[in-house]
């Protein structure tokens, strides 16, 4: 690993301070799960200097009120998974924390972390995006909240300035009624990097109609988003088999028509498809 400048802040104040002295030529340091691994490789591209904000306590911890959940950055994915205000009302997101990594990742991983890698793998994005989640990055000279599908370009690659801190995620809680679920495959069935996900939510009224659906594929478009296309098929239509194989089926289209065919493609094609069919079955069990 090329050596580099490590200074420790000790709160959010003197981090964003840091930040815009050594800007651009600056990184942050959180759990450090993707960044120590990227910097180990040999072709790595080390930043000048490092700050490690995993001592910001303002930046951990998960706050729930007035119907919405506020998640700090710094909250780990066994704090989410354990979290019992996000297990009641964002149950999708403590499903993507449960499958992520392996006890020792989701001990040290953090949320803030796995959104700004911005991994087109990430597991908590597909959940937070279909939760219509918003962030808020500070810098020294600003503060702006942008919704969470906003934030990215491309994998890897995100909207915020190197002087910017993630600060705050944020997102309403789901509404009783709504019943929702997020899917991982990969390539086994632990400590494996998602191949394709979905993360779903659906609605429903007394009669059994759809009034609400958000679907939200990983690992499938070049940026993330609601699939609006097929989320628009289940709003007004009770639930049925045939309408989730055509939910399933303009998720694949539509895939195909943003990334072209790849050699990936073969699989990819037929497995979102039924991935998305399943998602929407598990709400509506
Ligand atoms: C063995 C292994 C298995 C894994 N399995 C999974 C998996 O199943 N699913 C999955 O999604 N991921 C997985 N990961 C990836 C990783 O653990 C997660 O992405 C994790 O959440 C990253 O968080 P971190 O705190 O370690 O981020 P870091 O490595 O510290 O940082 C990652 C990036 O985010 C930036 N950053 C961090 N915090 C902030 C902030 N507050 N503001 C601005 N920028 C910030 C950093 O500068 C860096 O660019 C795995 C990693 C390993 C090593």
């Amino acid at each position: 690993m090329k050596p580099f400048n490590y200074m420790r802040a000790t709160n959010l104040h003197e981090a964003i301070g840091l930040l815009a002295h050594h800007t651009p030529n600056v990184c942050l340091l959180a759990g450090g799960t993707d960044l120590l691994i990227e910097w180990r490789r040999p072709s790595a591209c080390t930043p000048e200097n490092v700050i490690d904000i995993s001592a910001l306590t303002e930046m951990k911890g998960i706050e729930s009120g007035n119907g919405r959940i506020v998640l700090k950055p710094l909250t780990t994915h066994a704090q989410i998974l354990k979290s019992q205000a996000i297990i009641e009302s964002a149950p999708l997101l403590s499903v993507a924390a449960t499958v992520i990594g392996s006890p020792q990742i989701r001990n040290r991983g953090t949320v803030g972390g796995n959104i700004m890698n911005a991994a087109a793998c990430a597991d908590t994005v597909p959940p937070l995006i279909a939760l219509n989640a918003e962030v808020v990055l500070q810098s020294e000279s600003e503060r702006r909240t942008l919704p969470l599908h906003e934030l990215f370009l491309k994998p890897y690659e995100t909207v915020a300035r190197p002087d910017e801190i993630l600060c705050e995620i944020r997102f309403e809680k789901l509404p009783v009624k709504a019943r929702s679920s997020f899917i991982k495959l990969g390539r086994r069935n632990a400590l494996s990097i998602s191949r394709l996900s979905v993360a779903a939510v659906v609605a429903r009224d007394e009669a059994g109609v759809i009034t609400n659906a958000r679907i939200v594929p990983g690992a499938t478009f070049p940026r993330w988003r609601r699939v609006v296309e097929a989320e628009k098929l289940l709003v007004g239509e009770k639930a049925s088999a045939e309408l989730f194989r055509a939910a399933g089926d303009t998720v694949s289209e539509l895939m195909i028509a943003e990334t072209g065919h790849r050699w990936s493609t073969e699989y990819k094609e037929p497995v979102i498809a039924v991935l998305v069919q399943r998602a929407l079955e598990q709400c509506c069990r």
